[in-house]
Formats: C-alpha cells, structure tokens, sequence
C-alpha cells in the first residue's frame, strides 16, 4: 500500500559490497573453503539474503548458531551444506537430520544426536568441537578421547557420520593475544589426532574466525567460518575495514524530523545531560533506543547532508537531537527532510564509531538494529 512504499528510516545492504568482501576472504584463504556465519539474522543484515549472495560469491558453506535459523534458510531455499553449533535439550535435531543440517556436537548433546538420527532413519552428519581454551562450549580436553570414542561407534553402526572437527578462538582479535592463539591452535592439532586415532578421518578441519582469518594464515586449515568480515567490519579496534580490504555493508539513514531555534544554555533531551552553549538550531533524528541506537552513545557522531555533528544529549526511544552550531535565525543548514546518516558511504562513518561512543564492538551495534527499521537490500 502506499502509505508503506517510502521508509522513513532504513537499514541498507549493499550486496555489492557483500559479494566482494566474500571474494576477497575466499580469494585470500584459498584453498580452504569459506563457511559464511549468518547467526543471529545474518548478523543483524538479514540472513536469507546474506546467505544467497555469499553463496554466489564463493562461499561454500552457512553456518548458524541454532538448528532453527538453519531450518529457516533450508526454507528459503539454501541447498548450502549448513552448521548450527549451540544446541539444548528442546533443540529440534529430528528436523536438523531429515534437512541435511551438520550438527556441531560439544558432548551432552551426542545421545540426543544419535536418538534422533534413530527416530529419522538417517545418519546424522556431525563436527565435533574441541574447547581449546575459550572455556565456552566444546569438550573439555579431558572429554575429548572418551566423545571420540563414543562417535567413532555410532559411526561404526551408520548413526553418525563425523565430517569435521573443530574449535573458537579467545584472542585472535589482539595482537597481544597471538600466543594463547598458539596454544589453541596447538591443542587442536592434538585434538585431530586423537580423533583419527579412534579411526575418524576428519575431512573438514575449522577453527578460523574472522580475525583468526585475516592475521594468521596458519589457522585457515580446510575451512574458515567468516562471520564479521563478511558484513565489512574490522574486528581489529586498531584497523578500519578499508585497511583490510573490505567494504561495510550496512548502513543507516533517515531523514531531519524538525528544526528550530534555541537559545544559550538551552536543557536539551531528559536530564539536560547537554546544555547549548550558545544560541543556536537544534536538528531532530527520528531513530532510538528501539531502533537500535544505543541509548548511551551520547556524543557520538552524525552525518547530515553533507556537515558532520554529534548528539547531543540522551537518546530517547524513538528520537535523538544533534546540535546544528548555527545561527539561531539561519534556516538554511539541515532542514527538515535533510538526509541523515548514522554510518555509511556518504557519510564514510562506520559503526565502529556508534559501537565507540557506546562502549561496545560493532558486532553489538549491527546485531541489534530494531526490528521496525526495514532493511534495503540493494
Ligand atoms: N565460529 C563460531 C563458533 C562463532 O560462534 C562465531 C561467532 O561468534 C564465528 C565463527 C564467527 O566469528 P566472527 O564474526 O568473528 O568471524
């Protein structure tokens, strides 16, 4: 209808920009394979479309953190080997199974895999993880030789099939983390050598993420599973994504809501946490909290056809205010319905300087753009 045809805020993917990032990883890592990680809705870019055109682009693999955003690509149409790794006991593996879905199996979950494999008459393709280190999930060293065991049996009488093994780095984003890296990487190799040792082949060796990928060849192995370099993100605090070599897919832009005059020492949003300082025009953004922007990103930067400004003051819900430092009577800078952009090409503002002023990464920022803004994809 018409009334939905022009957004009033909006999320862009550039599928371009996408594609060539997803080229440079696979041209770089060659000849592992690149698996393109698409969790928590492609990284908040939309998982279906992100998935589609890193598959054009040469990735060979998804991968996801649940066996349910999986499901939702099989829907879509992803004939793509896929891998969810971050499973519970409500998880639904029957249907993982019966839709060609790898399982990353840590330890608790292997009795589930191989019930449901049972249920479903098919043997269920597994990558077993390795904890080398993050003391996050994967089996603990001491663990290691008895899962082994207990898959190298159930791959003996055709109820799973072990395809790869794997493993997630701690520090790989920190220069000053390259030794713990060592000792991952190290623990691995062991980790692969007991597996074959219980007479599993491990065809598909991955460790690598995205800083794993682009600092350490040594980590490519057969496979890496890239998930923020694809979307054009530095995971390097000291290294933008031009220096990388790749390009931001996302970017956010709306439109100036109001414009109107104040005057010095003017209390500006709930607090008056920002005072004017002198008499001048104040812009409104017509984007918050709930869409995505961090309430506490106070200062951070904004582009507005043309002129770069910071907010000022709390962001609220729905809205934030960026003080124009203009002439009180001049209507002419940033009118209503000036172009606005938060981060993007015209801008060149990434998320990492949002991500900055908010005291996260730029992980956090995409990931939790609001629902209500749409996504563009172009
Ligand atoms: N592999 C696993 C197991 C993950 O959990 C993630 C995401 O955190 C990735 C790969 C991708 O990481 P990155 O976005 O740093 O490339």
């Amino acid at each position: 209808t018409s009334w939905t045809a022009e957004p009033e805020r909006w999320v862009t993917i550039d599928h371009a920009a996408l594609a060539h990032n997803v080229e440079t990883i696979a041209r770089w890592v060659k000849p592992a394979q690149v698996m393109a990680v698409v969790k928590a809705d492609g990284y908040g870019h939309g998982a279906v479309e992100v998935a589609k055109t890193a598959v054009a682009a040469g990735a060979t693999w998804i991968g996801t953190a649940h066996i349910r955003e999986a499901l939702e690509l099989r829907e879509a149409g992803i004939t793509a080997p896929l891998l969810a790794w971050l499973h519970t006991i409500r998880t639904p593996f029957r249907a993982a199974i019966e839709h060609n879905i790898d399982i990353g199996v840590s330890g608790p979950e292997i009795e589930m895999v191989a019930e449901a494999a049972r249920a479903a008459d098919l043997p269920a393709r597994i990558h077993l993880k390795i904890d080398t280190g993050l003391s996050r999930n994967g089996a603990a060293p001491e663990q290691w030789d008895e899962l082994c065991k207990r898959a190298s049996e159930l791959q003996q009488t055709g109820i799973v099939r072990v395809v790869g093994v794997f493993t997630h780095f701690a520090t790989a984003d920190d220069p000053d983390g390259e030794a713990a890296v060592d000792e991952q990487l190290a623990a691995y190799h062991q980790a692969v050598d007991t597996a074959r040792k219980h007479g599993l082949t491990v065809d598909v060796r991955h460790v690598a993420n995205s800083p794993a990928l682009l600092s350490r060849p040594d980590t490519h192995l057969d496979m890496v599973r890239a998930g923020v370099a694809i979307y054009g993100l530095s995971p390097f605090a000291e290294r933008t994504p031009e220096d990388l070599g790749l390009r931001q897919v996302m970017s956010f832009g709306t439109t100036v809501a109001n414009n109107k005059p104040a005057d010095e020492g003017t209390g500006v949003s709930y607090g008056y946490a920002y005072r004017c300082q002198t008499p001048t025009r104040l812009a409104l953004v017509p984007c918050g909290y709930a869409d995505g922007v961090p309430r506490i990103a106070e200062g951070a930067p904004v582009w507005i056809d043309g002129n770069y400004y910071r907010v000022a003051g709390r962001i609220a819900m729905d809205q934030f205010v960026v003080d124009l430092n203009t002439d009180r009577d001049d209507e002419l800078t940033a009118p209503v319905g000036a172009p606005v952009e938060l981060f993007g090409p015209k801008s060149g503002l990434t998320s990492d300087a949002w991500a900055l002023a908010a005291g996260t990464i730029n992980y956090e920022l995409v990931t939790r753009i609001g629902a209500r803004v749409p996504r563009i994809h172009k």
